[in-house]
C-alpha cells in the first residue's frame, strides 16, 4: 500500500506517496484515539464525482466533537483537498481516506498537549466484499465478539480504535469459511457488521436496528431516502438473530460494501439464497445515484 505513485495530503501539503510518513511514536498509533472516513468516488458521463461528500466531512467533524478533537482544518478545506486528492492521483474512481490523527509530541493515556495530524489519501478499490457478491450475495455468521458497547467506545464516531472489535469480528468470520460477520450488541441484539448497516426485508418492509451501538451510515440513509421514493416503508428497531433467518431478503449497506445481498447466514439460506428483488431494486436505485444516472440525486455529487 505504501509503495505506490501518488500523492497524499499531510497538514497542509502533497507529499510524494512514499514520503508520507509518521515517527513510531505517533500517540494514535499506539492508543487507537482518532477520526477517519471512507468515501467513494465514482465515474460518471460527466466526471468523476465524489458521492455524499458533504455528509462525510459532516460526519468527520462529529466524531472529532465526539472524542474532543480539534481539527486544524475547517470543513470547506477538507473537501477541497478530497476532490484534488482524486485529481492529482489521476483517479476516474477513488476510495478516499481522511484521517485525523495525534502525534508524537508525547506519550501516555492523559494525551493532552498533543497535535492533531490530518491526511487524505485516495486510491482506486474494487468490490470490497467479494468480487461476486454484489450479483450473488454473501455468506455471514454471527460473531462471537459483541458489538463495541456504546459506554466503552463512542459507536456515533468512526473512531480508530473502534476498528479492533471489528477486525476481530471478520477475522472470524473468514478464518471461518464465511465472507463477513454480523455483530450482535450487548444484549444480544443485531447491531450491523464489521463495516456495514444491515437490512432485512420482510411482508414488503424494509427493517434495520435502530442505531443505538451502529455507525450512522451514510448508504444507509441514501437507503432511507430511496425507499421512500418507492413507497417501501423502513422499521427501525430491535431485531433478533433469529428475525435476520427467517428474513425474506438481507443485505449490508456501506461505502465500502455498496449494498451487497447476504445469501445466508449461520448456514441457513436467506430467501431466495441469492439476490432478493426489493435488494435488487434498491441496489440499482444506489447505482444509478452514485454513477449519476439519477437526475434527482444529482445534489449527492460532487464533482472533482
Ligand atoms: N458500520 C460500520 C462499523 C462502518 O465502518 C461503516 C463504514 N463506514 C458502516 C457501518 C457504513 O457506513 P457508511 O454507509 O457511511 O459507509
Amino acid at each position: 500500500m505504501d509503495d505506490k505513485d501518488g500523492v497524499i495530503w499531510m497538514d497542509g501539503e502533497w507529499v510524494d506517496w512514499r514520503d508520507a510518513k509518521v515517527h513510531v511514536l505517533t500517540h494514535t498509533l499506539h492508543y487507537g484515539m482518532g477520526v477517519f472516513e471512507g468515501t467513494r468516488a465514482y465515474e460518471t458521463n460527466e466526471g468523476t464525482a465524489i458521492f455524499r461528500l458533504q455528509d462525510h466531512t459532516d460526519r468527520l467533524f462529529r466524531s472529532a466533537h465526539i472524542l474532543n478533537m480539534q481539527i486544524p482544518f475547517d470543513k470547506a478545506t477538507l473537501n477541497q483537498v478530497q476532490r484534488e486528492a482524486v485529481a492529482k492521483n489521476k483517479l476516474k474512481s477513488a476510495y478516499l481516506r481522511p484521517m485525523c490523527f495525534y502525534g508524537s509530541e508525547g506519550m501516555g493515556i492523559r494525551a493532552d498537549s498533543l497535535k492533531v495530524h490530518v491526511m487524505v489519501a485516495a486510491w482506486e478499490w474494487g468490490k470490497y466484499l467479494v468480487e461476486d457478491g454484489i450479483e450473488k450475495g454473501i455468506r455471514i455468521r454471527t460473531s462471537s465478539y459483541i458489538r463495541n458497547h456504546v459506554n466503552s467506545v463512542m459507536c456515533k464516531a468512526k473512531a480508530n480504535g473502534n476498528y479492533m472489535n471489528s477486525i476481530l469480528a471478520l477475522q472470524e468470520a473468514i478464518s471461518c469459511g464465511y465472507d463477513e460477520a454480523m455483530l450482535l450488541d450487548h444484549e444480544g441484539y443485531v447491531a450491523e457488521g464489521s463495516g456495514e448497516n444491515i437490512f432485512l426485508v420482510r411482508n414488503g418492509k424494509l427493517i434495520t436496528p435502530d442505531l443505538t451501538s451502529a455507525l450512522e451510515g451514510i448508504t444507509r440513509e441514501t437507503i432511507f431516502q430511496l425507499a421512500e421514493e418507492c413507497n417501501l416503508e423502513v422499521v427501525e428497531k430491535r431485531i433478533t438473530r433469529d428475525e435476520v433467518y427467517v428474513a425474506d431478503e438481507a443485505f449490508f449497506t456501506g461505502t465500502a460494501a455498496e449494498v451487497t445481498p447476504i445469501r445466508e447466514v449461520d448456514d441457513r439460506t436467506i430467501g431466495n439464497g441469492g439476490r432478493g428483488p426489493i435488494t435488487e431494486r434498491l441496489q440499482t436505485m444506489y447505482f444509478d445515484a452514485v454513477q449519476g444516472r439519477s437526475a434527482q440525486h444529482s445534489d449527492w455529487l460532487t464533482y472533482v
